[in-house]
């Protein structure tokens, strides 16, 4: 008769079956497959057995357990016997079992593990004989952990009665009690039960074993295990359970428990960290009641011990090549392994680890590459919460741009401009941001709003001058006339109050955080170079400013890919030369207000080629709408109706009924399809001259000044090829004109290109690039037009209920976050794919927010592209994520 196998003993698992350790783990759980692996290396632990995942998947669908299993369990129990010595439900020689879940990832949600199983109060009275404190203890322990875990009644009944009890007798703590009291409790903890459940504690060992195993299956559909696995998208594995011998680290002073991290968690050191607790079992490491003691403290008074501790754990990680997190307990001087995993790390352990372990040739380079994680390198980039912070945030957003401050309050532009130079740090608080609110934003240390998603202004703007940033915080009322912030109604700061910021968690505080410096370690410059080394993509930046650019050249970026000229125009100052030339009535009012703007954007154009000298800077010509640069239409109209009621005719009342004449006449429905870019380009041709003319006077001043510049200009917006051909058309002979009459060679050819942003445009590329001689993708709207979204209300409105509420998902990510493979991905690829079929050396870059995505630069990499252009301070991000794509690429796995 040959049944399914259901239950593996320890040692009946042979790890050399599974190509690797994680397929180990989604078999058998991660608790499980440790324990298998420790035991195939020979440490010492515990013997039990591991019931794998997929039965709890089996339970999931039918709620019963298959009676085969049953049969299995209890073989398993005899063999268990049979090698322990010790006898399930024996008086004399009781085998007392653990009872643990174990999921393929770490999970919280899932049932708590179960100590001291198999006890009775006959079997706690015989042990009693031996050791009666500990006896009665270990008893009414398990039938609170019985109660609260199993049977999920939670704990706190049993705590009153023991807090009752306390006073009753006179103690404040639990150590005063005798044994004799604790026996009592663990009569008091019987009738509890009986009173909760209203059924007698199982005395049965089977019955107790059958519970338990059934609570761990039921416990992974448990609200909240399913809320996290949706949450970090975790897949439907299943837990396995895991049942074995307990060992006692709280039968004398020569017992103790402990946890060790084989190295540094914190900041990577090569050295064995960990605590222990004398006399104590389990979980008392971790509830803190008492304070244990450091290895080093009990090397001096155990060297024995720690010694064999530090072989074992040594030997762990020579096995997994990685550092462990273990759990061990000493039953009377014998020590035993409970656990082991690969061990959490902050960002810079992650590096210093990954470095070190390559020099001392435990990995290879690319292995070591692969250990950190792309995101996780935003950490070293920022300032930061201190991880030994314990306040709590009062709201959460979009962690927007990351970095940690703390400031002073303020819900207005001109309020935060006034404050700065008063020397306050303070925080842009706002519904939402505007471009003409930059001079406030930059005189903010932190922009926080209600409204937007990742790619809204506030967020956009924040990131590319790496201002930290919550965008969306939604539960937040902002009043920002009244200068005060709400919560469900309740105040929670005002104008100058301190709040503070986290815009890599999203997280929002009242009141002043601990906050820690980054720090560019000798390990974290090594572990770059190597991703250097790696990778096949071209890492660029988005950057408006000489500033923005030094920035990102420290960051390792090879050059511009996306410079915005219309950031150019909303310094405070500029702003009304601007509004002249949006407000003109006639070209010639245009051109002269035009002109006043040409030294300002040549001035600005040399600054930027001075900084990448020798290296790539894509300019793109002014971009968006027109009536974004005039003044607010709503606080126009209210000032321009104040002056009319009092009968104030006066000049700004004719000022006001021009603008807002103006503002109407270039007021769109759908400004972000309307009049913008290329389109206003072909019907205003004299804006883009002005720019072309512009850039070309700086290269040729940058260049007579020995500065080497490689220029690329790039026309936004195009959906049809003729809108860029007769641009081109234009602004080429101008440009050929203007070098002329200088009688100037640019010792770089100029190179014009567009934004492949309209699916139109993706769609035709082999037209496009016939003229073209340089493509850069801008997801943003290409998303936009792709899914039909508008990118600056649909993350507010109904596209986190897409991902996160409605039950299943109707989409895993945000597509303006992480490209997305079936919608803007595919154009990216038959865009790459045609423009390349007509001219082959077709330069591809990408310039929109995913550029600096780790999981969209793995398809970018996939794509063919030769760069992604991101933030400055995602530089870094992206040069690692670039590297892992290229290995992943060449290892098959991408
Ligand atoms: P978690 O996943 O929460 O770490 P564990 O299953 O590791 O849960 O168990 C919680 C505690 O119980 C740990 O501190 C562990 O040391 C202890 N423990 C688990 N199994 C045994 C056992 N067989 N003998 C003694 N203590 C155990
Ligand atoms: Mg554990
Ligand atoms: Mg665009």
């Amino acid at each position: 008769m040959s049944e399914e196998r259901i239950v593996y003993m320890f040692d009946e698992v042979d790890p050399s079956k599974f190509k690797t350790t994680s397929e180990l783990k989604e078999f058998f759980g991660g608790k499980g497959a440790g324990l298998a692996n420790m035991t195939s290396l020979g440490l010492p632990i515990p013997y039990g057995f591991v019931i794998p995942c997929k039965h709890s998947l089996h339970y999931a669908e039918h709620h019963e357990m298959p009676s085969a299993l049953k049969d299995q369990v209890k073989e398993s129990i005899a063999k268990l016997e049979k090698k322990s010595g010790y006898v399930f439900g024996d008086i004399n020689k009781p085998l007392l079992l653990s009872v643990r879940s174990g999921a393929p990832v770490s999970m919280p949600g899932m049932m708590d593990t179960v100590l001291n199983l198999g006890m009775s109060k006959a079997i706690a009275e015989k042990m009693a004989e031996s050791n009666e404190r500990f006896a009665w203890d270990s008893w009414r322990r398990f039938i609170m952990s019985y109660s609260d875990i199993v049977k999920e009644t939670g704990r706190e009944p049993y705590d009153e009665i023991m807090e009752d009890y306390k006073e009753k007798k006179g103690k404040k703590l639990d150590i005063e009690l005798s044994a004799a009291e604790m026996k009592e409790l663990g009569d008091l903890y019987l009738i509890e039960y009986k009173k909760l459940l209203s059924t007698e504690f199982p005395e049965d060992p089977w019955v107790q074993l059958f519970g338990a195993i059934n609570a761990v299956f039921v416990s992974w559909d448990s609200e909240r295990a399913v809320a996290y696995r949706k949450m970090n998208k975790i897949p439907n594995y299943g837990t396995a359970v895991n049942v074995m011998r307990m060992v006692f680290g709280n039968l004398n002073d020569d017992s103790g428990t402990g946890v060790l991290f084989t190295r540094s968690p914190m900041d990577g050191e090569k050295k064995i960290m960990g605590e222990f607790l004398i006399n104590a079992q389990g979980e008392d490491v971790v509830a803190g009641v008492r304070t244990p003691m450091s290895m080093d403290d009990l090397q001096k008074e155990r060297p024995e011990i720690v010694e064999e501790i530090f072989g074992l754990a040594n030997k762990l990680e020579d096995h997994y090549k990685d550092m462990q997190d273990c759990e061990f307990t000493v039953e009377n001087k014998k020590l035993f392994f409970l656990q082991t995993r690969v061990g959490k790390r902050t960002a810079s352990a992650a590096v210093k680890i990954a470095i070190d372990m390559m020099d001392e040739q435990y990995i290879d380079e690319k292995t070591a590459v692969l250990r950190v994680a792309p995101e996780k390198i935003e950490e070293l980039l920022h300032k930061r919460i201190s991880p030994t912070e314990r306040k709590s945030p009062i709201v959460k957003g979009f962690n927007a741009s990351p970095g940690a401050v703390f400031g002073k309050a303020v819900f207005d532009c001109g309020r935060a401009i006034e404050m700065k130079k008063a020397g306050e740090k303070v925080i842009l608080v706002r519904k939402e941001t505007k471009p003409e609110d930059f001079p406030g934003m930059i005189a903010s240390i932190g922009i926080l709003t209600s409204r937007g998603g990742k790619t809204c202004h506030a967020a956009v703007v924040a990131r590319g001058i790496g201002l930290p940033a919550i965008v969306g915080a939604g539960d937040l009322e902002i009043d920002e006339e009244a200068g005060i912030a709400k919560v469900s109604g309740e105040v929670v700061f005002k104008e100058g109050s301190i709040i503070s910021i986290d815009g890599l968690a999203g997280n929002v505080y009242v009141g002043e955080v601990d906050v820690v410096d980054p720090e560019i370690t000798a390990e974290f410059q090594r572990y770059l170079e190597l991703c250097d080394k790696y990778r096949k993509l071209g890492v660029r930046t988005n950057a408006d400013t000489p500033q923005m650019a030094s920035d990102a050249i420290k960051n390792g970026a090879e050059g511009i890919g996306l410079c915005r000229t219309e950031r150019m125009f909303n310094a405070e100052e500029r702003l009304p030369k601007v509004v002249d030339m949006i407000v003109a009535e006639s070209l010639e009012e245009r051109e002269k207000a035009l002109n006043v703007l040409l030294p300002l954007q040549k001035g600005d154009f040399k600054g930027i080629f001075k900084t990448m000298n020798g290296k790539p800077v894509t300019v793109r010509l002014l971009d968006p709408p027109l009536h974004e640069f005039l003044p607010d239409y709503k606080t126009m109209l209210i000032e321009f109706t104040e002056l009319r009621v009092k009968g104030d005719h006066g000049d700004r009342f004719k000022e006001l009924e021009f603008m807002i004449r103006k503002y109407e006449e270039l007021k769109e429905e759908n400004a972000m399809l309307g009049h913008r870019g290329v389109r206003l380009g072909n019907t205003n041709p004299e804006i883009y001259k002005m720019q072309a003319r512009a850039l070309i006077e700086a290269l040729i001043e940058s260049q007579n000044d020995g500065i080497d510049v490689h220029l690329e200009i790039m026309l936004p917006l195009v959906s049809h090829v003729n809108e860029f051909t007769r641009l081109v058309s234009i602004l080429k002979p101008l440009a050929s004109e203007i070098m002329a009459s200088a009688n100037f060679t640019p010792k770089n050819t100029i190179k014009w290109g567009t934004m492949i942003e309209i699916p139109r445009a993706a769609l035709t590329s082999n037209e496009i690039a016939k003229h073209a001689e340089f493509f850069s993708f801008g997801t943003n709207d290409l998303t936009q037009m792709t899914y039909g979204f508008s990118r600056d209300d649909v993350e507010s409105k109904f596209l986190m209920k897409y991902i996160d509420e409605i039950e299943p998902p109707i989409m895993k990510d945000n597509p303006f976050e992480h490209l997305d493979p079936n919608g803007v991905g595919k154009l990216v690829a038959i865009s790459v794919k045609d423009g390349r079929s007509t001219r082959p050396n077709l330069k591809v870059g990408v310039c929109g927010e995913t550029g600096g995505d780790p999981d969209s630069i793995l398809l970018y990499h996939k794509y063919g592209l030769n760069y992604v252009s991101c933030s400055p301070f995602r530089v870094p991000v992206a040069r690692v994520a670039a590297a892992h794509a290229a290995i992943l690429d060449e290892q098959g796995k991408l």
